[in-house]
Order: C-alpha cells, then sequence, then structure tokens
C-alpha cells in the first residue's frame, strides 16, 4: 500500500481511526478528528471537512495549505466538493493542474470522499498532496472505509447536537412561558423576551408593536451591547418601509413569517435606500434573519425579528416554528397585560366617578333640604304667600336637578346594557329645540348669557324626548362653560339632514381634550369648578349615534366652542 505512510496493518489503522473517532461530542470536533485522521493517514498536504446544510456545504474543520477553503460552497457549483456531495462519489485527481498555473511545478493531486450514512451524503473529506500520487484500489478501498468511519462520527455528532437543541429549545419555551406567563407589565415583558433570545437563538433580536398605522421598537437585545445602540440609531434614520413587499411591515399586514436562510449582499443592497443605510446595514453584518408575527385573537399586533450576525449562523425552517410559537405565547401575554391595563383604568375611572357622584348628587339634595327646613320655620310664623312661592319655586328646581342627574345615572346602565330604545315620530326640529331653548330662560338669565336663535323648518323621523334630551344637555354645557356670554342656537336642514349648532364663547375645549369629552365619565374641567358628571356627552353622543347621525366640536382653549348634530331625517310623510 503505496500510498498509506505507515506500513501497519490497515485493519489496526482502521481500527485507530474508529477509537478516534468514538470520543468526540460536536460535529466541529467529529470534523476536526476526522480531518486530522484522513490527513495523517493520506500524507495530505491540506483538507478540509464540510457539512452539508440544506443546499450549502459549510466547512466545519481545516487544514490550511497552499489555498484556503471557500468557508461555503453552494452545491450546483461546479467545484469537486459540490459535485461530490451531490453524486456521493468519492472522486481522486491523481493528477491536478492548479488553476491559473502553466507551469508544472506545483502540480498535485487531490481526493474528495463522500460522507455518506444511509445513502445520504452528509458532507465531504476534501484532501490534497503537493506531490503528484496516484490512488491504487487498495488505496480507494482503505479511503472508502476511513470516510464511512468519519461519516458515521459526524452523523453521530449531529445527531446528539440536535437532541441537545431539542432538549435547549423545551427549556427556553419553558422559560419563555413561565416568564410570560407571570409578567403583567407588556414593556418589560418584551425586553425580557428579547433578552432570553439572545445569544442563544439570535445575535440580535428586536420586538416591535403596532401602535395606530406604524410600529414601535419595544425592546431590543444584541450580543454586543454597542450595537443596541448602533440599530436604534439606523431604525430611527431609516424607519421600516412600509411599502416593501417583505419585512415587519408585510409580516404584520399579512400576520405570515418570513425566513432569510441566506442573506445574500443583493437582497442588503436591494433593501437599502441610499450608500450610508448600506454601510451602516453591511455594519451590522447580518448573515441569516427572520421574522414572525404577534399575532392574538386574530389580529397582528407586531413582530419579532431574530438575526444571526457575528456568530455566523443561520436559521433553518424548525428554527421558525419555535420562533412561531414563543411569539403566540408573548402576544398572549402583551394581550393580557393590556386587558388587565384597561380593567385597572377603567376601575379608576369608576371610583372616581363613583366619588365625584357622591358630591354632585348632594348639591341639590342640600339646596332641597335648605328649602324645606326654611319652609317649616316659616310655617312656626306667619306664611305669606309670596315667600312660599320663591321657596317652593326653589325646592323644585333643586329637586329637578336631582332627577335629571338619577337620569343621566340611570341612562348609563341602560345604554351599557344595549337598552337604549328609540321611539321616532314626526317631530319638527326647529320647533323642538326652541322650545328646549325657552326652558332654559331662567338659567340663562341667571348666568347673565343672552341667546339667540336662527332655525329654518326642519322636519324629520325623530325620538322627541332623546333628542330634546340632547339639545338640553348642549345648551346646560353652553351655559355651564360660556362665562356669560352669547350662546347661539341654529337649526337647519342642510344635504338633507337636520343639523343644530349650539355656540357659545366661553373657556373653550383644548385639542387634546376634543375627543375623550364624548368619553364616559371623562371630562376636561376640575370638579370643583364645574358641577357635572362627565356623562351629558357621551349619552348625547349614544343617542345620536343611534339614531344615525354624527356629534362634533370645533373648539380652542378660550375661544369658546361649537357643538354641531347631523341627525337623518328620513322619511316624514304624514308628518
Ligand atoms: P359635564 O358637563 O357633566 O362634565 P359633559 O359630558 O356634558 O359632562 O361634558 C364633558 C366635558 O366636556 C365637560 O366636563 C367639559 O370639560 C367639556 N365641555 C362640554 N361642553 C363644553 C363647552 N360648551 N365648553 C367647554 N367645555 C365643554
Amino acid at each position: 500500500m503505496a500510498a498509506i505512510e505507515s506500513e501497519d496493518d490497515p485493519l489496526a489503522r482502521l481500527q485507530a481511526t474508529a477509537i478516534a473517532l468514538a470520543q468526540v461530542m460536536t460535529p466541529v470536533e467529529a470534523a476536526q478528528a476526522a480531518l486530522e485522521q484522513a490527513v495523517g493517514l493520506f500524507g495530505a498536504s491540506a483538507g478540509a471537512v464540510y457539512l452539508r446544510y440544506g443546499d450549502e456545504l459549510r466547512v466545519q474543520a481545516e487544514l490550511v495549505g497552499a489555498h484556503p477553503a471557500f468557508p461555503t460552497v453552494r452545491l450546483g457549483e461546479a467545484v469537486p466538493v459540490a459535485q461530490v456531495a451531490l453524486s456521493g462519489e468519492h472522486t481522486y485527481f491523481d493528477s491536478l493542474q492548479e488553476p491559473g498555473r502553466a507551469d508544472s511545478s506545483r502540480v498535485s493531486s487531490g481526493v474528495v470522499l463522500a460522507l455518506e450514512v444511509k445513502t445520504k451524503v452528509i458532507g465531504v473529506i476534501a484532501l490534497s498532496f503537493e506531490v503528484r500520487r496516484s490512488f491504487d484500489r487498495d488505496d480507494r478501498r482503505f479511503a472508502g472505509a476511513i470516510a464511512a468511519q468519519c461519516a458515521l462520527a459526524l452523523d453521530r455528532a449531529l445527531l446528539l447536537e440536535r437532541e441537545r437543541d431539542v432538549g435547549e429549545r423545551s427549556a427556553f419555551l419553558a422559560a419563555a412561558s413561565d416568564m410570560l406567563a407571570l409578567s403583567l407589565d407588556p414593556g418589560a415583558v418584551l425586553q425580557q423576551l428579547a433578552e432570553l433570545v439572545v445569544p442563544r437563538f439570535a445575535d440580535w433580536c428586536a420586538v416591535e408593536l403596532v401602535e395606530g398605522d406604524e410600529t414601535r421598537q419595544h425592546a431590543v437585545a444584541h450580543v454586543d451591547p454597542a450595537k443596541v445602540i448602533w440599530a436604534a440609531t439606523l431604525r430611527d434614520k431609516y424607519p421600516p418601509d412600509r411599502s416593501e413587499p417583505r419585512g415587519l411591515y408585510h409580516v404584520v399586514r399579512t400576520g405570515k413569517s418570513e425566513i432569510y436562510e441566506t442573506i445574500p449582499d443583493g437582497l442588503v443592497e436591494q433593501a437599502a435606500v441610499d450608500a450610508e443605510h448600506l454601510r451602516m446595514i453591511r455594519e451590522l453584518q447580518m448573515r441569516s434573519a427572520l421574522i414572525v408575527p404577534l399575532t392574538v385573537r386574530g389580529r397582528t399586533i407586531g413582530g419579532l425579528t431574530a438575526v444571526w450576525a457575528e456568530s455566523n449562523r443561520n436559521y433553518t425552517r424548525s428554527d421558525l416554528g419555535l420562533f412561531e410559537e414563543v411569539a403566540r405565547r408573548a402576544a398572549l401575554a402583551i394581550d393580557n397585560a393590556m386587558l388587565v391595563r384597561d380593567l385597572e383604568q377603567a376601575v379608576q375611572v369608576r371610583d372616581d366617578f363613583l366619588a365625584a357622584a357622591g358630591h354632585e348628587l348632594k348639591t341639590p339634595l342640600a339646596a332641597l333640604q335648605m328649602q324645606i327646613e326654611s319652609l317649616q320655620r316659616m310655617l312656626a310664623r306667619d306664611v305669606t304667600p309670596a315667600n312660599l312661592e320663591s321657596r317652593l319655586d326653589k325646592a323644585a328646581r333643586a329637586s329637578t336637578r336631582l332627577g335629571r342627574l338619577i337620569d343621566e345615572l340611570l341612562d348609563v346602565s341602560r345604554i351599557t346594557a344595549g337598552r337604549l330604545r328609540l321611539d321616532p315620530e314626526p317631530v319638527l326640529l326647529d320647533e323642538l329645540v326652541r322650545e328646549v331653548a325657552e326652558r332654559f330662560a331662567d338659567q340663562l338669565g341667571a348666568a347673565g348669557c343672552t341667546l339667540q336663535v336662527t332655525t329654518a323648518p326642519t322636519r324629520g323621523l325623530l325620538d322627541r324626548s332623546r333628542i330634546d334630551q340632547v339639545a338640553s344637555n348642549l345648551i346646560a354645557n353652553a351655559i355651564k362653560y360660556g362665562r356669560g356670554g352669547l350662546v347661539e342656537l341654529e337649526v337647519a336642514t342642510e344635504q338633507g339632514e337636520g343639523v343644530v349648532r349650539v355656540r357659545d364663547h366661553g373657556i373653550g375645549i383644548a385639542p387634546a381634550e376634543q375627543q375623550r369629552i364624548f368619553e364616559r365619565f371623562e371630562r376636561a374641567v376640575e370638579n370643583r369648578s364645574f358641577g357635572g358628571f362627565g356623562l351629558g356627552l357621551w349619552i348625547a353622543r349614544q343617542i345620536v349615534e343611534a339614531s344615525g347621525g354624527t356629534i362634533t366640536v370645533m373648539s380652542a382653549p378660550r375661544s369658546g366652542a361649537m357643538f354641531e348634530v347631523r341627525l337623518p331625517l328620513g322619511t316624514t310623510e304624514g308628518a
């Protein structure tokens, strides 16, 4: 056996190789041992062991000779290692002309052995020799036996790695689930999650949540803390593109994950908007990435991006499954945390409201009690009809106010329970609003307000008492918040709709408050300065919307407010 350096019995050599290979635990160790054995046995000057990952071969161990091995080789490439990986045939090059060399000084030989287990090629061993040599039948048989041994050792190491992976994955999933189940703070949940992912399952990880029609980064973790800032700067300067047919927005829009097993430079170039962007992305050295949606109750609330960079690894489909599962659990946890937060806020609002409502009800009640007591005192003395009348008027007003407040409270439970029923009948809206305004004559006078009414005949099918309630509320507010100024009232038919406008020149409402005031219990003013439950506008909105209409406000602080109600008039034949 001329090819084998030692004169030992080949069987003994095979046995020694088997023992050396039996010690290894990881694929890299196995590749290293296989290379050492092959190089030693054949006296090669250089060599490399490649393992197959998908349709790529990656170097796992290398003895550098005249030329370093390619770190990765795609299976389709016209190079011997790729061809052997595809064919599974050991290939011997008895005389190899180095590419680009015309002289014969560096003529060498080579061998590429397929590492095959159960008819599957899991990798190759490539050896090269500086001297020209040939491989006879015995050499080839021996090389085949060595390759089979190495293949078995590598396969066992890969299997062990997969088992370790499965163990680590379930431990990771369990840790993530525990952490997610315990936390009720959505922000903290996401940061902990990102930190759990890095470094075992990504070099960096970012989580974004949908806010309006954008997404905002809530958490980011990186193996290299300096790069956290770098990634944040990149995101700030070049926010994700909403129109791209891939990437975070696409995932959020479609609810479907994306995986980039390898990120070719072409993709990076395509994604960059300018040279500076390209430079920044390249700096991150992204090698492989995946983006999974955070979906809960059929809604995508955000996305998680994981990237392999520095550690030179690649995601596979099985990683995608793991991340999708983690993202599903994270989305559930965030949703729960948000529900709890909303609930806590709602309870707080209700408690504040109950406290305020108690005070609110006490004011007219106190007035009523005062009038009754003073009437009792008067009875003991001489009662004059004039005194009696004014006392009784005041008592009646206080009890009306009390009644109205109680009605508002009852309306809340009625509307919340979905029991607001409208009873439409033919109504002259302009007349109805005038009648309401007349009822406010005393209050207008007491507040020093003047009223200006402009109406045009407006006929519609409407619930009289509910529209009365809406108009009353708007006029009462104009008086309450109008600082004694002019109150303008207008009723008209515009584009087939009945329009009621109530305008005052009082304290006004800041733009930030203009949505909120239509919500239940919401007020833009302090309780102490102005009485009220913060319910009137909410009830008005419920009535108007149930009637198919809209209610809006235009206002600015200290410039008064104009509330506009638009109501469909329906068919009014016979009105
Ligand atoms: P309430 O008047 O009982 O507080 P509303 O629901 O009627 O409740 O109004 C909600 C809030 O909207 C008020 O607390 C006040 O801050 C604001 N608001 C309503 N009408 C006006 C107005 N005409 N001018 C200024 N602020 C107003």
